[in-house]
């Protein structure tokens, strides 16, 4: 069993370091918030008082921190990990941070002899407390057999994107996609409902039909028409509109940088932003429903 630092204890942290001790694996961990660590320590984890002395004699280095700043703050400069991280030592970076980001510091991590690789994740906090990630990497093929231990026991499928950067790249295509197809699903079913049809009908037909996605079969975003989905729950818990708008946001830098055209991407960005901005940050994404609900009520 390997001895491994966890930092970042958060919604998805937490639950992906209880798995690894469940596995058998000792845990260092640290978060910025006492009560976080604490949750650890009753499961069995050490405490250290710094991120600095959390790393000290580890197989592994793990991070799941809120966004890029956290993460070049937590590994960069004089005071930063990578300075106290032992040559030869494997950093799996799983937060979702732009790709830029993700490049820089394993680069700077492979000057000091460090071997790091970005593996965001996709399948929501459900997913972390299940160890049912999918894990979407970025590194050297070797870093990633090495890695495998230990992200088989926090997620069940595992992708291998390219070399550094391209796990976030792939996990930003994927979210990108994922905002516009339940905007889009969405505006389906306010315009159906709007002409009369039920909106339980209407997804049905859907999802038998070619309109069929992600959303018509397993998150309709209209309250009532499944059961089990935030939807049909006040939009509490899943996947936050302020975690989309973020993703969304990286998926603009990344299409800025490279010159790539992302018109659907940006029109999502701003119909999530909007519905941030009205006060629905903290609801699940597929709430973005009532933005057209609200507007088809008007006429
Ligand atoms: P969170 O805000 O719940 O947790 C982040 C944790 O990091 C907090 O406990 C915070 O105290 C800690 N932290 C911040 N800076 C730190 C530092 N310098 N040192 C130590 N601890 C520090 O966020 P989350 O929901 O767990 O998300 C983490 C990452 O996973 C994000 O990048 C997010 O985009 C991504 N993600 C989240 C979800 C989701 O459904 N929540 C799904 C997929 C990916």
């Amino acid at each position: 069993m390997s001895r491994i630092s966890f930092i970042g204890l958060g919604n998805m942290g937490k639950p992906m370091a209880q798995n690894l001790l469940k596995a058998g694996h000792e845990l260092t961990v640290f978060d910025l918030a006492p009560a976080a660590v604490q949750a650890l320590v009753d499961a069995g984890a050490k405490s250290a008082g710094s991120a600095l002395q959390s790393v000290q004699g580890v197989d592994a280095v793990i991070s799941m921190l809120p966004a890029s700043r956290h993460v070049e703050g937590l590994y960069l400069g004089d005071e930063g990990l990578l300075q106290r991280i032992a040559p030869g030592t494997l950093v799996l970076e799983c937060s979702t941070i732009a790709p830029e980001s993700a490049r820089k510091v394993a680069a700077a991590a492979r000057e000091r002899g460090i071997r790091m690789i970005d593996a965001p994740v996709s399948g929501g906090t459900g997913g972390a407390v299940a160890g049912t990630l999918t894990f979407i990497v970025g590194g050297a093929a070797a870093d990633l057999d090495e890695a495998m231990p230990y992200l088989e026991k926090m997620g069940r499928n595992i992708f291998h994107a390219g070399d550094s950067g391209a796990g976030q790249v792939a996990k930003i295509c994927n979210n990108m996609l994922l905002g516009i197809l339940m905007a889009g699903t969405s505006e389906a079913l306010a315009l159906g409902v709007a002409n009369g049809l039920d909106p339980k009908v209407l997804s049905d037909i859907m999802a038998k039909s070619s309109g069929r996605n992600w959303a018509t079969e397993l998150y309709n975003p209209w309250p009532g028409v499944m059961p089990d989905v935030p939807a049909s729950k006040g939009y509490a818990g899943g996947f936050g509109v302020d975690l989309m708008l973020k993703d969304l946001g990286l998926a603009a830098e990344a299409a800025l940088h490279s010159g790539a055209s992302t018109p659907l991407g940006e029109l999502a960005r701003n119909l999530y932003s909007l519905h941030s901005a009205g006060g629905s940050g903290g609801l699940d994404f597929s709430s973005i429903v009532n933005l057209y609900q609200r507007e088809s009520s008007r006429g």
